[in-house]
């Protein structure tokens, strides 16, 4: 491996994410070093940075070669100034428009007022239904300058981060699924779950598709939520109120393509996806003059050309290329072909999509994002799609107003603290449930058992 030459020795204090750090403009100014990795050339004659494990699989896999420091490195076969990422986004326009005030260059949470007319989309999860510390699965929170907030999708992984965005769980009730795999919703139970003791006092409402037959449609799986949680409710009656313990559900047929929601001049459309099922749908939202599309999960279809042209944020699955996922996870190349092509979007199908509709900004998500994986991503989706475009990690944030288009990465509390609304939150009504005189009798008594053991000290 130490054959291969590494171009500069050049320390970066960039390590909170994952991915390395080559800020696109200075990768043009810095005589394209590649810092503490080796240079490789794709199949394809474009070439990347990337660490030396990885240039060792690609090698493997026949998809590349080495270079060694006396080769020559043009400009047009670059590919890796497109990745950046630590602390600051993986995209090479982190700023679209002309945004109308000068933001910080992380975004941290509970430091900034949204003005009137701006919308903040935060990731919350961006990964796989393998959950990490790094990565959450599915899940983004939408907060608009009026007020209004909301989740799209809600995987495993989302509840912990959300809780690093200094917000109170009372003020978080509406949910949007785009569908009922555990990456999308692993953490709804637990959102329910501490917004009782944290103040939500109003119902959750929960809005989401049909799917073919009752058993299989949003509102089973609610039902079957609450009842699965049920000794978790009772437990807690008669400490703190319950009322925002009730969930309504908003269950809508999957097939059509319709308006779900029309609160605040927000609007939110569903329209069919095409992945795994009966039973998945993506968004449309708008307001304010502002559109956002969100795929969930999906091949790429034509609902998501009609309603995805020209909006400010396209937000589209990208998942892993099948040679990727076989070799990661050990599943057969042929079946991991059938799951990236048929029920998923692996990087260069999203760069259709992309191509077809030009959002103002495209983002990739639903894909683990490590050194490996970064590079083959973009080398992909760029053979159709040349655009704008970011690939989303957990804390990608999005600040949009009608002139601009801002990306960053927010910088958070690993340990919040809640945020704990106004008012009382003591339980009215109900009892606390009695627990039987012979357990009770078994119950050890703190202050006798501490002055037990002093005086056995002496
Ligand atoms: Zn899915
Ligand atoms: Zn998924």
């Amino acid at each position: 491996m130490c054959k291969f030459i590494i171009f500069a020795l050049i320390p970066l204090i960039l390590s909170i994410g994952i991915v390395s750090v080559i800020p696109s403009s200075d990768a043009a100014e810095s005589n394209q070093i590649c810092i503490d990795k080796v240079w490789i050339e794709k199949t394809n004659h474009k070439i990347a940075c990337v660490t030396s494990s990885t240039a060792d699989k690609l090698v493997q896999r026949g998809w590349g070669t080495l270079l060694v420091i006396d080769e020559d490195i043009s400009d047009e076969k670059l590919i890796t100034p497109v990745i950046s990422g630590g602390t600051l986004p993986i995209t090479q326009t982190p700023i679209i428009g002309n945004p109308e005030k000068e933001y910080p260059k992380n975004y941290v949470p509970g430091t900034e007022e949204l003005a009137e007319d701006e919308i903040r989309l935060t990731f919350l999860g961006t990964g796989m239904p393998f959950p990490t510390r790094s990565q959450g699965a599915a899940g983004m929170l939408i907060e608009f300058g009026n007020g209004d907030i909301m989740m799209l999708d809600v995987g495993s992984g989302t509840v912990a981060n959300f809780n690093s965005m200094k917000i109170s769980p009372a003020h978080l009730t509406k949910f949007f699924l785009t569908h009922l795999h555990t990456d999308h919703q692993g953490d709804l139970d637990m959102f329910w779950a501490q917004g009782i003791p944290f103040g939500r006092v109003l119902p959750m409402q929960v809005w989401g598709p049909t799917g073919d037959g009752h058993a299989l449609g949003t509102q089973s799986f609610i039902d079957g939520m609450l009842a699965a949680n049920y000794w978790d409710l009772k437990s807690r009656e008669g400490t703190v109120p319950t009322s925002g313990a009730e969930v309504i559900t908003h269950e809508s047929d999957w097939e059509t393509t319709q308006v779900v929601y029309e609160e605040n001049d927000i609007t939110v459309t569903q329209f069919p996806a095409i992945h795994a099922m009966a039973g998945a749908i993506s968004y449309r939202i708008d307001w304010n003059g502002m559109s956002i599309v969100y795929s969930g999960d999906t091949k790429i279809n034509k609902f998501m050309v009609e309603q995805g042209q020209n909006v400010d944020l396209l937000i589209h699955e990208a998942f892993m290329p099948a040679e990727i996922l076989s070799e990661q996870t050990g599943m057969a190349l042929e079946n991991a072909m059938v799951v990236v092509n048929e029920l998923h979007t692996p990087p260069k199908a999203a760069g259709v999509i992309f191509e077809l509709t030009q959002p103002k900004m495209a983002v990739m998500y639903h894909v683990w994002v490590t050194d490996e994986t970064v590079p083959l991503l973009f080398d992909d989706l760029r053979i159709p799609y040349l655009g704008p475009v970011t690939l989303a990690q957990d804390f990608t944030v999005f600040n949009l107003t009608p002139d601009s288009i801002v990306v960053r990465q927010a910088l958070v509390d690993d340990a919040p603290w809640p945020i704990v609304p106004e008012g009382d939150a003591h339980a009215e009504k109900e009892e606390s449930p009695i627990l039987p005189q012979w357990l009770l009798d078994q119950a050890i008594d703190v202050e006798e058992a501490i002055k037990e053991i002093l005086e056995n000290r002496k």
